[in-house]
């Protein structure tokens, strides 16, 4: 299997490098764009002012995952990564599990009467952009560590292995994670920012980015991420994290920016660098419905599926 990066310096052509540069901010700028427009617009004009947030977001997701569909097929970064890994289905219903509990999760936090002053006091009053930029620096702190923990601590890693565990990286596994494992990072960074008194439009604005980022961390497209990579999760950091060798795997943890990662000392940036193969060392079942029960056994099926046939495990 030929893992060579078609960005390497050999490889090179002036214009392609030259697109490869642009994507991610075009990308990030033109789906932002469509939910700013969103924002203003007044339109559709039949739907409340929440619904008409949310349409928006929808919309804007929707481009950029038609955008990135497209340039996994026509600028793929790593070709072997187009071959299916049998993964389709067990991604997808982690990804719909997920979604689902961590909306439920958000939406009991916000109900609760503790935190019922959203929107209200000095920092809801600030200009909304101030109030994005602040809750996603304090926001990351807490999914920081909860990510970080979930590497260094093996009874958290047990539910994180389920999003490590495949063997490339595309568009269709951004959300391949243990619905307990998504709820945690939830837990460790909502309640915070809720206690903040920031308003229900910064919080809509920050789903948003972390939305697009999280799914342009995954896509297979050749990408290269300069100067962003020193502030954002770009895909060629977070293709690092996913790599089987510790020391290059745990690095990278922020979700949507790499301040705390910079502080603590867990920035990897290696542009011209070749990744190798990625994945966990342990074995993962095949099937959805036993990979969100393996964690449970974890240690019992790493002992028994140690002499198995490879292709019943991930
Ligand atoms: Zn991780
Ligand atoms: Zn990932």
């Amino acid at each position: 299997m030929s893992i060579t990066n078609p960005l390497a310096p050999s490889a090179r052509c002036p214009l392609a490098t030259l697109l490869a540069y642009c994507l991610w901010p075009a990308l990030v700028i033109s789906s932002s764009s469509i939910l700013a427009f969103g924002f203003v617009s007044g339109h559709p004009a039949g739907l409340s002012e929440t619904l008409r947030k949310a349409w928006f977001f929808n919309l804007s997701y929707l481009w950029l995952l038609l955008w990135l569909f497209l340039l996994e097929r026509r600028r793929p970064w790593r070709e072997a990564w187009q071959q299916s890994d049998r993964q389709l289905a067990a991604d997808l219903s982690h990804t719909l599990l997920d979604k689902g509990s961590v909306q439920f999760t958000i939406i009991l936090l916000s109900a609760l009467p503790f935190f019922a002053h959203r929107g209200a006091g000095v920092v809801g009053s600030l200009p909304l952009w101030v109030q994005v930029v602040m809750g996603l620096v304090a926001s990351e702190f807490g999914l920081y560590w909860a990510h970080r923990l979930s590497h260094e601590w093996p009874v958290l890693w047990r539910f994180h292995a389920v999003h490590h565990s495949v063997r490339r990286l595309w568009i269709v596994n951004t959300g391949r994670f243990h619905f307990i494992d998504s709820n945690l990072s939830v837990l460790a960074s909502l309640p915070f920012l809720l206690l903040t008194g920031i308003s229900m439009d910064a919080i809509i604005w920050m789903s948003a980015i972390t939305a697009y980022l999280g799914l342009l961390t995954h896509c297979n497209v050749a990408m290269r991420g300069g100067w962003l990579d020193y502030l954002f999760n770009t895909p060629n950091l977070h293709r690092w994290h996913h790599s089987t060798n510790p020391a290059e795997g745990n690095s990278n943890y922020g979700q949507n920016l790499v301040l705390w990662d910079q502080l603590f000392g867990t920035w990897l940036r290696r542009p011209d660098a070749e990744l190798g193969e990625i994945g966990i060392v342990e074995r993962m079942p095949l099937r959805f419905r036993e990979q969100l029960w393996v964690p449970f056994i974890w240690r019992r099926y790493q002992r028994e599926s140690a002499g198995a046939d490879p292709a019943t495990v991930v």
